[in-house]
């Protein structure tokens, strides 16, 4: 895992349909400004050969597939991101205490493991859609007990929205790591984003890394894009 935590806290979604456009922008951008987000649909048009390109050109990859599964077969997933170098991989803590608890285990066999972090509550769940699932405690309580139960399971941290990022800090302490997308830069577009926070804001809350897509992969000069925000964030 090559994690250098001088670099920025800057994390970029690769939201691409092909490599070829993914490189694109991944050539305007310098390693020790960002990191890189990959998720599902690069993962499955790109694969891993394309993961470790990104690697070879020395950036941190946060593989970004929220595994959830039956605890064996989510520990072998960890291994294999594992293995392929990535410095970051999440899981769905809905996946319950054993599962995460074997990602963990499953990890803790390498000697520089990825961080392991789980995602709390899509934020694309309302109250209502989560009393369709059963799960009838407010979305807020919801998310607490989630994360509360992936720090006892042995996760690093958590991924969630930049507005639970200060009520998360308490309950981790200084340790646990705190990852936030929903991320907009002052007067840039929010996109389909509902409730947003500024780079400044969601530091000031507690998080580590900001995962921010189309304010950078949607500018006209991305690089420049990066070094505004970080610039920002140098003043804090
Ligand atoms: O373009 P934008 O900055 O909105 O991209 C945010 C990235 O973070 C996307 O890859 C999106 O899937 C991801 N994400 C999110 N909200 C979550 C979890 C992940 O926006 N709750």
């Amino acid at each position: 895992m090559p994690t250098d935590e001088s670099r920025s806290p800057l994390i970029v979604a690769l939201d691409y349909a092909s490599s070829a456009e993914a490189l694109a922008l991944v050539e305007q951008l310098q390693p020790d400004r960002c990191r890189l987000k990959v998720g599902k649909e690069l993962f499955c048009r790109a694969g891993p050969d394309f993961v470790r390109q990104l690697i070879q050109r020395d950036f941190d990859v946060f593989l970004d597939l929220k595994f959830h599964d039956i605890p064996n077969t989510v520990a072998s997933a960890c291994r294999a991101a594992a293995e392929l170098g990535v410095w970051m991989v999440n899981v769905h803590a809905l996946g319950g205490r054993a599962m995460m608890q074997a990602a963990r285990a499953a990890l803790q066999e390498y000697q520089r493991p990825p961080l392991l972090t789980a995602v709390t509550v899509l934020t694309s769940h309302t109250a209502e859609s989560l009393a369709e699932l059963g799960l009838v405690a407010d979305p807020e309580a919801q998310v607490q007990r989630l994360s509360n139960l992936a720090r006892e399971s042995g996760m690093d941290g958590v991924v969630c929205s930049a507005r639970e990022a200060s009520m998360l800090r308490d309950s981790w302490g200084t340790d646990g790591v705190l990852v936030t997308p929903g991320i907009r830069p002052a007067n840039s577009s929010v996109d389909d984003q509902r409730r947003v926070l500024t780079p400044q804001q969601a530091m000031a809350a507690g998080s580590d890394y900001l995962v921010i897509g189309r304010p950078i992969t949607n500018a006209a000069d991305p690089m420049a894009a990066l070094l505004a925000i970080n610039e920002q964030l140098r003043r804090l």
